[in-house]
């Protein structure tokens, strides 16, 4: 399957590390306009001198005056991946209010607000847009020590179904992905300790955690016309660990 994103728009959140840099550098392969957000501009510096037609821009997504007067101005878009994301772990008892407010601000509230500015250029320009939500399979089964985590990415489905409903009528689609374990820097995080990572490949019926390709892969396709009649999915990218 041939995936053109030719004068297409695509907006990538978090695009300096990990799976969003490698989605942004795929998205201009496949010739899609790519506006890539992220904090650290040193990671876009790089991103920007091996594909100079990205556009780069260095923003905080929970800085929302800013990001969303920047994200405005480079409009309108045919696509938005709300990818950027943190997350810390801590046992139950030990999850302070700081800490719940830093991981809602960037996985849930910063995708609502660049959602809804982004969604507005599509509707203003009659564009049938496609917005793909980065979540995780840590909202479809309990892991210990990720309580908020967990719980910013079980908001994060429920939103996103609702998002397609309401955003369906302008014919814009919103689909989630809820990878397995990648081991990005995040994923290094939690799962780069073998008594961590044995039980959780062991839950894993094909026995391994995602490649970056894997996801990145499956949001080109939810981003393009391929996939145009689905809306409001949470799409597990897990090798089945999330099916037993
Ligand atoms: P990384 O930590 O490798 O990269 C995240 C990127 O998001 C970084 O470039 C980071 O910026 C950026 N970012 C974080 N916070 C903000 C913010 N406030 N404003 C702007 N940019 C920000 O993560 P992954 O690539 O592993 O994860 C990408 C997505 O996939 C996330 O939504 C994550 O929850 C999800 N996911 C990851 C899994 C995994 O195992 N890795 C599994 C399942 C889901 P900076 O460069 O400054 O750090």
């Amino acid at each position: 399957m041939e995936i053109s994103f030719h004068n297409k728009r695509i907006l990538v959140t978090g695009a300096g590390q990990g799976i969003g840099r490698c989605l942004a550098k795929k998205l201009a392969e496949c010739h899609a306009e790519v506006v890539a957000i992220s904090r650290t501009a040193k990671y876009l510096d790089t991103l920007k001198e091996e594909v100079p037609q990205i556009t780069t821009i260095a923003v905080d997504v929970t800085d929302t005056e800013n990001a969303t007067k920047l994200i405005k101005e480079h409009g309108p878009y045919h696509g938005l991946v709300n990818n950027a994301a943190i997350a810390e772990l801590q046992p139950f008892f030990e999850v302070t209010p700081d800490s719940f407010d830093r991981l809602f601000n960037v996985n849930v509230k910063a995708p609502i607000l660049i959602s809804q500015v982004v969604a507005k250029t599509m509707i203003d320009n009659n564009i049938e847009g496609s917005i793909v939500n980065l979540s995780s399979q840590a909202s479809l089964i309990a892991l210990r020590d990720h309580t908020v985590y967990c719980g910013t990415k079980g908001a994060l489905d429920i939103i996103s179904k609702v998002m397609a409903l309401e955003l369906g009528n302008h014919q814009i689609r919103v689909n989630c992905v809820n990878p397995t374990v990648v081991l990005t820097d995040m994923g290094k995080l939690g799962w780069s300790d073998p008594k961590k990572a044995e039980p959780m490949l062991n839950r894993i019926p094909l026995h391994r955690f995602a490649e970056v390709d894997d996801v990145v892969n499956a949001i080109i396709f939810l981003l393009s016309d391929s996939s145009k009649m689905i809306n409001g999915v949470v799409l597990p990218i897990d090798g089945g660990a999330t099916a037993n």
